[in-house]
């Protein structure tokens, strides 16, 4: 069986792990602030913030923007339903931008035009989330323009994106943007088991997260109390969560993000073995990279011509010669919880085109030359 997508954890990533087993420490301890400085410095950002899951992140990261009953959150409607999801934990309202047809990255020319709209009828939204699909970053410096002119915060969803590089710099640097949430679930770019990290350069939003995920208590001055308080005093300050990573999912991490470049590089030569291959097919390959926007390569997505039917044929072609191609994503606003808030068919439609042709074929770091010519031939006997 070849899944879409798979860790890669060595020797050393399992003895990075073990030599936690072995310590005082297994829940969070003195590797998780490593693991965040390492990210932070890997990203150049200020601040680093790690959680339990890129979901707990999204969660946080909202809460901290201020995020709750009343306000409004747009993002795209193609990407993980976590990206929504979060936003109705904090009692917010969300609502969808459509997608550029050739990246299905948040389109910019749509967003401005939403944005308008949402002036002229008063309710503008108070946090805007591109997602940075498939590893390539959106436009965020036009996002950050527009953030400028209507007064919104910028939280990128980065979950495919660790390692990508947006005018010439890191993906979650924090330059165009207010913070930055990856994840660390087994098919991302990097792992930690389940986790999740926040960048930022705000030091307050960093503050408030890191209350936020561990119930909101403080332990360290000042505190309210008076300056006698015995040393097992704690103050819950605000209602937060568990959302806490462990120092053996940390230490993961810190030794996967060792090998993150060269991973990439795997994944750009396999990516270019499948551009080559399917040079002459009807098929065509979703967000390329320019010389200012380099990408995580965290999905290859083809586009087949002939729409749904075709996908269908391709999809279970695949599936009934062992290769697990799966569909990033059924657009966020189709799915039954969402309709029942109100959305529907026709309402993105460059995001529903997108979807009735996707298909993620497999990539991941140790996916072999035969596997891929494998699933290369499969292709080719169907489009
Ligand atoms: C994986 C993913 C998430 C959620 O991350 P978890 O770590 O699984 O909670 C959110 N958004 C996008 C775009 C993702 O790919």
């Amino acid at each position: 069986m070849i899944p879409y997508g798979r860790q890669d954890v060595d020797e050393n990533d399992i003895e990075a792990v073990v030599d936690v087993l072995r310590s005082d420490w297994l829940t969070q301890g003195p590797v998780v602030p490593m693991f965040e400085q390492a990210i932070a410095d890997y990203c150049c950002a200020r601040r680093a913030v790690a959680v339990s899951s890129g979901t707990a992140g999204l969660h946080l990261a909202y809460l901290a923007a201020g995020l709750g009953p009343g306000s409004l959150l747009w993002t795209s409607p193609i990407t993980f339903v976590a990206s929504a999801n979060a936003a109705l934990y904090c009692g917010a309202e969300v609502d969808f931008v459509d997608v550029e047809a050739d990246t299905a990255n948040m389109s910019v020319q749509a967003l401005e035009a939403k944005l308008e709209a949402a002036e002229r009828n008063g309710r503008l939204p108070d946090v805007v989330v591109p997602v940075h699909f498939a590893g390539l970053p959106c436009d965020l410096e036009s996002i950050d323009e527009l953030a400028q002119r209507f007064g919104f915060t910028v939280i990128e969803d980065a979950s495919h994106a660790l390692g990508a590089r947006y005018c010439s710099r890191p993906v979650g640097n924090g330059r165009f943007a207010d913070m930055a949430v990856f994840s660390f679930h087994p098919v991302k770019n990097i792992t930690t088991g389940e986790g999740g990290i926040v960048t930022t350069n705000d030091d307050a939003l960093a503050e408030r997260m890191t209350r936020l995920r561990s119930h909101g208590i403080e332990k360290t001055p000042p505190l309210l109390s008076d300056d006698n308080a015995g040393g097992w005093y704690y103050e819950q300050q605000a209602l937060g969560f568990n959302y806490r990573l462990t120092d053996m999912q940390a230490a993961l991490g810190l030794s996967q993000l060792q090998r993150l470049d060269q991973f990439i590089e795997d994944r750009a030569r396999l990516v270019k073995r499948y551009d080559e291959a399917f040079a002459d097919c009807a098929l065509r390959v979703v967000g390329s990279p320019s010389d200012a926007l380099s990408t995580a390569h965290h999905l290859y997505v083809v586009r087949v011509d002939g729409g749904e039917a075709v996908r269908r044929q391709l999809y279970d072609h695949l599936h009934a010669n062992e290769v697990m191609a799966q569909v990033h994503y059924i657009p966020v606003h189709l799915q039954p919880y969402y309709r029942d808030k109100g959305f529907g068919p026709g309402d993105f439609p460059h995001a529903e085109a997108y979807y009735a042709g996707a298909l993620s074929l497999p990539l991941f770091p140790t996916l072999t030359d035969e596997q891929q010519d494998k699933v290369i031939r499969l292709v080719k006997q169907i489009v």
